[in-house]
């Protein structure tokens, strides 16, 4: 439904509305040239306007002067026309155009902006290359896919907040110029000109006030936020992405998870997809077991399994070394495909990429046996009872590694995913959301020698974690849980550290001795000190979820004036650099050196 409107003397309808019910109709329509034909006699304009197209027609005979003006018009031009809705005749009914039954006959029209060439064109959905998309994004925003994912992503947005305004959340917003909030990336900081030498960051999220929020009574908080991380710009990432981000007081995982599986629900139907809930569960350990990675993808099958009491005790050199070296040998099926030599030659390749040492690869025969390199070197009884955890039947295809439980992991669930796409193992339009749930408290960072928190450092341990958190951090809990959709982790969060004590606990075992814990989360801590409730939240990428549900790849095609993998704007030419006399007010001298100034 085309929003209302209000005539006036551009326009009296939308294009979109001029539908078969209008005919006979006086109509005053307005917006670009989205093409023109001159029929050498006749001129046609198609008309676009945010709600669609109509065709408007010039005739020379009853109507010159209009005519004479749609002469001059080109494409993108901003016109007014205005004239009677008439049935199109039989032959010339467009059935692909909502508005394909009618045209306007123009009696006139009004010029009101010309335009340039555009640099590409608008009227076609032709790939253009995105680094001329962008710096022409209001040309590309006009075209028709991109004005419909800003519209999905919008209702999405909209349906979240009714969601979340019906179960009684208050949306409020928190400052953008702050002080490091740590989720791990690096900060963006702004210089305070007020304060030569003293710098904001600009907020990796809201943790701390939404925590602070939980501590001041408003027990239920929702914000559509934006967030900055200076990180390389891996994959889909932007610097700066919009976040739903939730938090809730008196509250456990099991009711954080309630609302969470409620709002998502909300958001997707808004993107008419219909999310199952409640969505089912995985511990850390069983996804990193079973799938290779804590972000699943249930759309497939093809799980990891272990081999090891199969192959306890076996000849086999590789495999025994590995084994009884505490590492794990573990295998998928790939299903009966057949693979050519160099195709098995490059998978070894991938799994080797992935960090493995080697892959085995093996057919199973029909009878006994297998077809495989490692076939003689290991026996009957073994090649059995692999095939049989691996449920192969002949014809199967089963691939091997042997190497440290990560290594494994790894590699297998990389290639569980490259062979699923290969194999056309992956349903379209199969929407499988799951909860990751007993994640480990921290991570050990060989690089730093120091454990690093896995989620972030107010995430709680488990009550059972705590008696001997600082003795074996490596296998303390969170009580912190992950929404993966189809291999992609959806968002995040946890139940919060509400004691200051066990807060002072947590940053010690990161390496955060108490006065250093003071000085940089000291105002969190002492909020703690003053009745906490207990509290827990959850954050969402609101981009990926705009970007799966209008069915684009990238998350640039959501957002309305993204940066590109360097993290420029070609549009506005950002981040440019500023000039001495504004550098000279923030007492700073920049040293260019080694890299050289954005464009
Ligand atoms: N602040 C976390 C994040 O941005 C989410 C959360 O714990 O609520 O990932």
């Amino acid at each position: 439904m085309p929003p209302e409107l209000r005539p006036n003397a551009y326009r009296d309808t939308w294009s979109g509305d001029v539908l078969s019910d209008r005919v006979g109709e006086q109509v005053r329509v307005a917006g670009w040239v989205h093409r023109r034909r001159d029929h050498g006699g006749l001129v046609f304009v198609d008309l676009r306007d945010r709600t669609g197209i109509v065709q408007v027609v010039f005739n020379p005979e009853t109507e010159p002067a209009a005519h004479s003006r749609s002469h001059e018009l080109r494409s993108e031009w901003v016109i007014s026309a205005a004239g009677e809705v008439v049935r199109r005749s039989a032959e010339t009914v467009n059935p692909d155009m909502p508005t394909g039954e009618v045209e306007i006959r123009a009696t006139a029209v009004d010029v009101l902006a010309a335009a340039e060439t555009p640099a590409f064109p608008v009227d076609e959905d032709t790939p253009v290359d995105e680094a001329l998309r962008l710096r022409h994004r209001y040309l590309d925003l006009r075209r028709e896919p991109m004005q419909h994912a800003l519209d999905m992503r919008h209702r999405v947005t909209q349906a979240i907040r009714d969601h979340l305004h019906a179960g009684g959340f208050l949306d409020i917003e928190t400052p953008i110029l702050t002080r490091s909030t740590p989720e791990g990336a690096r900060d963006f900081v702004v210089p305070a000109r007020m304060q030569r030498g003293s710098f904001y960051a600009l907020p990796q999220s809201p943790q701390l006030f939404k925590q602070l929020l939980m501590i001041a009574g408003f027990e239920r908080y929702y914000q559509i936020a934006r967030c900055f991380r200076d990180e390389a710009l891996r994959a889909d990432r932007q610097l700066e992405f919009t976040q739903l981000d939730m938090e809730l007081a008196f509250v456990g995982e099991e009711d954080v998870m309630a609302v969470t599986e409620g709002v998502l629900a909300a958001a997707f139907a808004a993107g008419g997809v219909d999310l199952p809930t409640p969505f089912p569960r995985l511990s850390y350990d069983d996804a990193i077991a079973r799938f290779g990675t804590d972000r699943p993808d249930a759309r497939f099958g093809m799980e990891i399994h272990d081999l090891g009491d199969s192959l306890r005790g076996t000849e086999f050199k590789v495999f025994r070394g590995v084994l009884e070296g505490g590492g794990v040998v573990r295998g998928i099926n790939a299903g009966a495909h057949d693979l050519s030599r160099a195709e098995l030659d490059r998978l070894i390749e991938f799994a080797q990429g992935q960090g493995a040492g080697g892959l085995v690869w093996a057919y199973v025969e029909e009878g006994a046996g297998w077809r495989s390199p490692g076939a003689k070197c290991l026996s009957e009884a073994e090649q059995g009872a692999v095939g049989s955890a691996l449920a192969a039947a002949p014809g199967d295809l089963l691939l091997l590694v042997a190497d440290d439980a990560g290594v494994a992991a790894q590699t297998l669930g990389a290639l569980r995913l490259e062979l699923g796409a290969r194999f056309d193992l992956i349903p379209e339009d199969d929407w499988r959301p799951l909860w990751v749930t007993d994640f480990p408290l921290v991570e050990w960072n060989d690089d730093e020698g120091r454990w690093d928190a896995l989620h972030h450092p107010f995430t709680s341990p488990t009550e059972e974690s705590l008696a001997d958190l600082e003795q074996h951090p490596g296998s303390a809990r969170a009580r912190a849980y992950d929404v993966v959709l189809n291999g992609v982790e959806l968002g995040g969060g946890s139940i919060r550290v509400n004691r200051p004590e066990v807060q002072y606990r947590v940053l010690g075992v990161l390496g955060i001795e108490r006065a250093a814990a003071d000085e940089k989360f000291g105002f969190l801590i002492e909020a703690l000190k003053h009745g906490a409730p207990p509290h827990g939240g959850i954050a969402f990428g609101l981009d990926r979820m705009a970007a799966l549900l209008a069915r684009r790849e990238s998350i640039r095609d959501v957002i309305a004036f993204p940066k590109t993998a360097t993290g420029q704007d070609p549009l506005t030419g950002a981040p440019a650099p500023i000039d001495d006399a504004q550098l000279k007010e923030l007492g700073i001298r920049v040293d260019t050196q080694g890299t050289p100034p954005a464009r």
